[in-house]
């Protein structure tokens, strides 16, 4: 079976680092929060180009870090995409503040701006703008919106780990990023962890407070904090993790390549490309197709896995009954999440598999 990870097919080289990696961590006798905590965030905020990473327990975490380090919070509206990990709208529920749901744009599944423009009010504080799939996008569009509107741009960067446009790396395009280190992101942990990320000395002091019980000096509490630490195992984890990044992000995008220019066919639509190579790590490839359920099960029957992200948008998950929307409804994201469907795109796959399912997915008959 040709499947949607490869984590066990990872080479025999990054699997010692990771052993000498917990070993060292063992040894240290120090377990949460420390050297190797440290060394991870400076790490990773010069990776994407930032001043302060703030390591923090998940990515839904980061999120909802994110929002009250800028103190949003009860009555506050933001704006977010119903094509997104559940845990993007639920960590606006756990900062206090009323989700509003924007429609997307179907040539990519991201959120449209037109959309998003409908769902202003008095009450919007933020855009909670989620980089699906890996793509970076209309990020010169964004952030003019927000500061013309005074209100904040907060990445969500779960799945666009060093996507770059204009020079900037995904997170960096407003006041705060968050990501997520679970362990099938581009960048992954082995386990949960996640970031935020910003250049704003004050911002990143309220997030350090935050992810520990709202503590300042050990024992003096400034805010009604979370349990949202990042601990050493995990951080020498992404140490070692993020040095091969890059490798693997060349090879995320060269199979990218390979689908675009491999697969040609009436039945299985292709989203728009990115705006330029770097815009798009490829987190998940996507394409498109009327009979998802025979085309998903046509696939496993020729050796390969296929998931969908996501098959229920947000609006339509029972948790989230009574959810604000456009008042024009939300009628991509419906029809992109009855049509959409993952296919392998992990960097351990290989050529003749990558060509396996270029040849399986051409001869998809449509029905
Ligand atoms: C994975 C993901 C999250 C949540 O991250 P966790 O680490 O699982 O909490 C949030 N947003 C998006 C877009 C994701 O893909």
């Amino acid at each position: 079976m040709i499947s949607m990870t490869g984590f066990l097919r990872e080479p025999a080289e990054l699997r010692t680092q990771q052993v000498r990696a917990c070993q060292r961590v063992i040894e240290s006798g120090w377990y949460v929060l420390g050297p190797e905590v440290d060394a991870f965030e400076a790490e990773w905020a010069a990776a994407c180009g930032a001043t302060y990473a703030i390591g923090v327990a998940s990515g839904m975490d980061a999120v909802e870090i994110s929002l009250r380090a800028l103190g949003i919070g009860a009555g506050d509206e933001v704006i977010t995409t119903p094509m997104t990990a559940f845990a993007s709208v639920l960590a606006i529920i756990r900062a206090g503040a009323i989700p509003v749901l924007a429609d997307i744009d179907p040539a990519t599944g991201l959120l449209s701006i037109d959309s998003a423009q409908r769902c202003l009010s008095q009450r919007t504080k933020a855009v909670v703008l989620v980089h699906l799939y890996g793509q970076v996008r209309d990020m010169g569009r964004w952030t003019s919106l927000c500061s013309d509107l005074g209100i904040a741009l907060v990445e969500d960067c779960a799945q666009s780990h060093l996507a770059t446009l204009d020079g900037r790396s995904a997170g960096t395009f407003g006041p705060i990023g968050a990501f997520s280190f679970y362990p099938t992101k581009n960048l992954g942990a082995i386990g949960d962890a996640g970031a935020v990320l910003t250049s704003d000395p004050e911002l990143a002091a309220a997030c350090r407070q935050l992810r520990n019980y709202g503590q300042g000096l050990r024992y003096h509490h400034h805010r009604l904090g979370l349990n949202s630490r990042l601990d050493e195992i995990q951080a020498a984890l992404l140490r070692t993790r993020l040095a091969w990044l890059p490798v693997f992000l060349e090879r995320r995008r060269e199979i990218a390549n390979s689908y675009a220019l491999g697969i040609d066919n009436a039945h299985v639509r292709q989203l728009a490309s990115p705006e330029t190579f770097d815009a798009h790590v490829y987190h998940q490839y996507v394409v498109l197709t009327d009979n998802r359920e025979a085309f998903m099960h046509y696939l496993a029957s020729h050796g390969i896995e296929s998931l969908i992200h996501y098959p229920v948008p947000v609006h339509r998950q029972p948790a989230a009954r009574g959810i604000q929307t456009d008042p024009l409804g939300l009628p991509a994201a419906e029809s992109f999440s009855a049509e959409c469907v993952s296919i392998p795109c992990h960097p351990q796959l290989t050529a003749e598999e990558v060509s396996h399912v270029i040849d399986v997915v051409q001869g998809w008959p449509g029905a």
